[in-house]
């Protein structure tokens, strides 16, 4: 296990976008944390590392968004609102976890079910002591 502090966004984001230089070909980052941690900023990070220049944001609406520009495919997920497991059928998230792409999920927890024993954890943490924008980012292989 990693951990790795950050005190502002750009860290998190530079997180982020090394990661998405090393990501391999059916890669699944389950990104936990509460609301407003910087799971988006991580992605956000992680989406230019693949080489991807378009805007990301979180697809908290559509649940899936999917990019095609970068080094390999990314699939962001953001299961936030999900009602029913069944949405990810209808989605048809196996292309995604089991596909040559990247898949990013934050609110993996709700899926729990459904997630693959492999996946790269990273969790991000506030520590308010420590200040407004520091955050504790645990990345963790599970393999
Ligand atoms: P989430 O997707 O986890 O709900 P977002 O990435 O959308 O959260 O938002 C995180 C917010 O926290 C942003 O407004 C960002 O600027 C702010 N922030 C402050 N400090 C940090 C930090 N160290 N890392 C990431 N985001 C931070
Ligand atoms: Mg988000």
């Amino acid at each position: 296990m990693m951990v790795i502090e950050t005190t502002k966004p750009e860290e998190t984001f530079e997180l982020g976008r090394k990661m998405g230089l090393q990501a391999v070909p059916g890669q699944i980052i389950c990104l936990e944390g509460d609301l407003g941690v910087g799971k988006t900023v991580f992605t956000q990070g992680f989406a230019k590392g693949l080489g991807i220049t378009g805007p990301v944001n979180s697809p908290t609406f559509t649940i899936l968004q999917q990019y095609e520009e970068g080094r390999l495919p990314l699939y962001h997920f953001d299961v936030y609102r999900i009602g029913d497991i069944s949405e990810m059928d209808e989605i048809g998230y196996e292309d995604c976890f089991f596909g040559e792409g990247v898949t990013l999920i934050e609110w993996p927890q709700l899926i729990e079910e459904i997630l693959p024993e492999h996946v790269t954890r990273v969790l991000i943490e506030k520590d308010l002591e420590k200040g407004f924008d520091y955050r504790r980012i645990c990345v963790e292989e599970r393999i």
